[in-house]
């Protein structure tokens, strides 16, 4: 069997014919010379008309998927069109292009799947491609697909912020947390009322208008943009924000407490109990048990904090609003009672305040249950954290829909994996 044969298995380049096949030893490499068919003419890359040959450009490559550990080259030299429609001189449009990478189609897809499993430095190495090839084939293949996607029918939404650049810079996430479609939709630099404004305009009214539910913190800036831009959904205030916004109170109230021990010359007590406190107490085994059992012995406003944290756990388990209603009003009026513990009373003080959208969790049948933006929450973390180093802030958003964004994919011929 011919390599040709088998290129015309895998590809389907109309107007081209594959010629000359050439393996290159020293550089473990297979050249394949690419040629127009005879009378075909050049595809106007601008405007996709066929129009006829201006001159030639310099012969490029262009890479395929390997094969057996040997890089498949395509040997072609592009055409300039004298395109009429246009009125200009244009360069061609060739089936397996992406622009002025030398990726291909097939390759970029090829990069971009493996990119998913790999790190991308571990995906260059293991195709023996540079580092740019890859972020080039990834961009390539998330730039297709969002163009490609479907905004429609979006009904559920999860907005959500993380911290990159050592806590100092925020992004704003809006995930679709629908049954039958959960994605990472938008990015959005900072946190404020624009951002959510921006995400709004993108949408546009329509879209907006079909929005039933919003989970979100309880992030003032976000509550003003959602009760005035998407005014048809149930804003819920979810439970992984409020468990998160709990657990960063009782931490406030210890590093306060360590401090004031320290100040006062006492025992540090408190010394690495950061993970104790934040960890539920029936999670906790072993040597930490102990050493928690012992801590809440004493007479220390962490500890309180920390019953407390506990006893707030008990409103997750209550299925009728009017319950759970009762439960915030009695939970909040102890906490209020203790004067040592501000930082908890000013959390308890938020509760109230937003107790209405609290409750839409229990109205909405807990249905947009914390899992679904934590889960995207934790693997938005992990890529950024995987992306770190990257230079622009343009690939780490590339990376954040490759790896979230559940995207269509260009379809090629052959599916190479
Ligand atoms: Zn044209």
């Amino acid at each position: 069997m011919h390599i040709k044969t088998l290129l015309n298995y895998v590809t389907n380049f109309k107007g081209f014919v594959f010629q000359d096949t050439q393996l290159d030893r020293e550089r473990n490499r297979l050249l394949i010379q690419v040629v127009p068919r005879k009378n075909s003419k050049p595809i106007c890359s601008r405007c996709g008309r066929p129009g006829s040959t201006y001159d030639h450009l310099r012969q490029r490559h262009f890479f395929l998927p390997p094969i057996w550990n040997i890089a498949v080259v395509l040997l072609y030299t592009m055409r300039r069109v004298d395109c009429k429609h246009c009125d200009k001189i244009i360069v061609e449009q060739v089936p397996w292009s992406t622009g002025n990478s030398p990726v291909t189609k097939q390759f970029a897809t090829f990069l971009a799947f493996w990119a998913r499993k790999l790190s991308w430095k571990e995906t260059a190495v293991s195709f023996r491609v540079s580092w740019d090839t890859v972020a080039d084939a990834v961009s390539w293949v998330v730039q297709w697909g969002l163009a490609h996607r479907d905004l429609d029918n979006v009904t559920a939404i999860g907005v959500d912020e993380i911290q990159y650049h050592d806590g100092q810079n925020y992004l704003t996430l809006v995930y679709q947390i629908d049954k039958h479609c959960r994605r990472l939709l938008w990015i959005g630099k900072e946190r404020n009322k624009e951002t959510l404004h921006a995400f709004c305009d993108f949408m546009g009214e329509q879209r907006c208008k079909a929005i039933q539910f919003v989970c979100s913190d309880m992030w003032k800036a976000y509550i003003a943009v959602i009760a005035d831009r998407l005014g048809n959904a149930v804003h819920i205030l979810d439970r992984f924000h409020i468990v998160a916004n709990l657990n960063k109170a009782v931490d406030e109230v210890r590093r306060s407490e360590v401090k004031k021990l320290k100040d006062a010359g006492k025992p540090a007590y408190l010394k690495k109990t950061r993970w104790l406190f934040l960890r539920k107490k029936n999670r906790i085994r072993g040597h930490a048990r102990t050493r928690l059992r012992e801590l809440l012995g004493m007479n220390l406003r962490t500890v309180k904090a920390y019953l407390f944290k506990e006893d707030f756990d008990h409103l997750w388990t209550y299925k009728c609003p009017a319950w759970a209603s009762t439960f915030i009003d009695d939970w909040t009026r102890d906490v209020m009672r203790h004067r040592s513990l501000p930082e908890l009373k000013k959390f308890a003080r938020t509760i109230r305040e937003h107790k209405e959208l609290i409750l839409n969790y229990f109205h909405a049948k807990k249905e947009f249950s914390s899992g679904i933006v934590e889960g995207f929450n934790n693997k938005a973390k992990l890529t950024i954290r995987k992306s770190y180093g990257f230079r622009s802030d343009k690939l780490r958003e590339i990376a954040l829909y490759h790896t979230l964004g559940n995207l269509p994919v260009p379809e090629v011929t052959h599916r190479f994996v």
